[in-house]
């Protein structure tokens, strides 16, 4: 498996570039900003993008997916329950004091349980509310992409509209219930593990 990062933005998002080493097949997870840097990054690994997933619909995850998608004719895949912030992130981006491309729409909808596929991998959608009411986590192949439902040593926000910290303390817990050698992929800062979170992470004690 081929896993490559990079810090793209003014918000220093992570863009994840998640490929089959065999097949070619690649996914394109959180394509936020900086678009050259990411076809460069996925031309250089000889990678064929079957789809791109949005984490969730935050302006600073989703403002590449348009180019994204003309290059490579991957389809925008994201969780309904999101739609209103994807459509609200150009507002948003403004509110920031930045000025984003028109986005197009996204191509389909996933939700708790579907299966993503690129190649031979293989990852299932965790439905992860609470940070916004459609985030979602991809999980498998021993990690798990959380988008801004966890970091390294935090959590996201939940005073953006739509968050709530009751939901976030229920996908939290279902995050840190993952076998412990699971490796983190968050939407910002560095990796981590299950196991390191479940001991380390403050929020945490906020489940007690
Ligand atoms: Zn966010
Ligand atoms: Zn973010």
């Amino acid at each position: 498996m081929i896993i490559e990062k990079l810090v793209v933005g003014p918000l220093e998002e992570n863009t994840y570039i998640i490929g089959d080493g065999e097949t070619k097949q690649a996914i394109v997870v959180d394509p936020g900003d900086e678009p050259d840097r990411i076809m460069d990054l996925i031309k250089d690994n000889n990678l064929e993008v079957k789809v791109i997933i949005c984490t969730h619909g935050h302006f600073d995850h989703i403002g590449a997916a348009g180019d994204i998608k003309k290059e490579t004719g991957a389809k925008i895949l994201m969780h309904k329950e999101d739609i209103q912030t994807y459509e609200a992130a150009k507002d948003q981006a403004a509110f920031w004091g930045y000025d984003l491309d028109d986005i197009p729409q996204p191509d389909g909808f996933i939700e708790e349980g579907d299966t993503i596929q690129a190649g031979n991998l293989s990852f299932k959608v965790l439905h992860t509310p609470g940070h916004s009411p459609g985030g979602i986590c991809l999980y498998g192949e021993g990690i798990v992409v959380t988008g801004d439902t966890i970091f390294q040593g935090s959590v996201g926000r939940t005073d953006f509209p739509g968050g709530s910290i009751e939901e976030l303390k229920k996908s939290f817990r279902r995050l840190i219930e993952l076998p412990e050698e699971t490796k983190i992929f968050p939407g910002h800062g560095p990796e981590s593990t299950v196991g390191r979170e479940k001991e380390t992470n403050f929020f945490v004690n906020e489940l007690l």
